[in-house]
């Protein structure tokens, strides 16, 4: 939880568009909104899911706080230890040098290691660019690491494709430890995992993250993974956030109908309860063309004339008083029902974060 609510990123009005291109000539007709105006804090210490469809910009916005995809507007301002930069502003040597603190465990651990060299020679590379030079000490770092997320030091000699998808995965997590960071992005880093392999791991990322005091940004498409793991949750629809609450808030009075559609998905584990299933019609649209007023008219159960017409503000409520932001004409109702139910019926001003 950010007790001290200390801002470690903010992110403003985000935007990364990719170039459609067609033609001999590759004229740019159009161009994908992968991320298209997005607010967003991210608190030292917690940790934040990042939840929505498959396409909805998830991971370009991952990519793109990591700046690892061209971003096309916005700032993306992190705290370096009181003093505040725009990492889109930093020249190469100074992003490399904040690449320390900012790291990445993707969904394929074994695509990102080299099958060529053993895990030693992949995990020493970061340690030797950023002036580990003792190979002796470097082989310490790396048996530690390995041991810090459960694998036999011994292990450091062996190549990639002599672990199982579990432990390629730890490795990925020892790798994104090894230069002491604060932040990780966890890109559905325990999708492609089997059900109780992925326990383990989401158990081991908890673990890390207390005793080194990291900050978590735990991007998936699985809402239960994310209610696990989350302390606040961001769902994003056509590379907009549509709501973002504390976790329990998102899973009790979600407020948004696409989240409220994601939610009934989730089964029920308690005996005799059910939920009501809202089956939502068609696919998540082209982020090329993306529809007019609200992007979710087309699919939203409870669309009317106004949503076709003007795009929803992502607003701040304060309920139980504790914020929740949502993107809807329906909200302040919705917020309505809500307060009745947890019987503090507050609501506050407008924001875009
Ligand atoms: Fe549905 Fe309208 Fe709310 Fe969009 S603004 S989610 S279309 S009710």
């Amino acid at each position: 939880m950010h007790r001290e609510k200390e801002v470690l990123l903010k992110i403003k009005n985000a935007q990364t568009y990719f170039p459609v291109q067609k033609g001999l000539f590759k004229r740019t007709v159009g161009h994908v909104r992968a991320v298209d105006n997005v607010s967003l804090d991210v608190y030292r210490g917690e940790t934040l899911g990042l939840v929505g469809e498959s396409g909805c910009g998830k991971t370009t916005l991952g990519k793109s706080i990591l700046q690892l995809v061209p971003v096309t507007g916005g700032e993306f301002i992190y705290n370096f230890d009181g003093d505040e930069k725009d990492l889109r502003k930093l020249s190469s040597e100074e992003m490399m040098q904040a690449r320390k603190r900012l790291q990445i465990v993707f969904q394929d651990p074994y695509s990102s290691l080299n099958p060529a060299f053993t895990i030693f020679g992949s995990l020493q590379d970061p340690l030797k660019k950023f002036g580990v030079r003792s190979r002796a000490e470097r082989k310490e770092i790396i048996g530690d690491l390995l041991e810090a997320v459960n694998l036999r030091r011994e292990y450091m000699h062996r190549y990639p494709h002599e672990f199982s998808g579990g432990q390629r995965q730890r490795i990925g997590i020892a790798r994104a430890l090894s230069l002491q960071p604060e932040l990780i992005i966890c890109d559905e880093a325990v999708s492609a995992l089997d059900v109780s392999i992925q326990a383990q791991v989401l158990n081991l990322l908890l673990e890390l993250k207390e005793k080194h005091k990291l900050t978590y940004i735990f991007i998936s498409h699985d809402l239960s993974v994310v209610e696990y793991m989350s302390d606040r949750i961001a769902v994003m629809y056509l590379g907009k956030i549509v709501e973002l609450a504390q976790a329990k808030d998102l899973f009790d009075h979600a407020l948004h109908p696409y989240t409220q559609a994601l939610l009934s998905a989730i089964p029920v584990a308690e005996v005799g309860r059910k939920r009501e299933r809202i089956v939502l019609e068609g696919n998540v649209p082209s982020p090329v063309n993306p529809p007019s007023g609200c992007a979710f008219h087309p699919r939203c159960p409870h669309a009317m004339e106004l949503c076709r017409a003007r795009t929803p503000e992502l607003r701040k409520y304060v309920l139980d008083g504790r914020e929740h932001h949502v993107a809807c004409h329906l909200a302040e109702q919705r917020v309505g029902t809500a307060a009745q139910t947890s019987q503090i019926p507050e609501v506050e001003q407008h924001a875009t974060n």
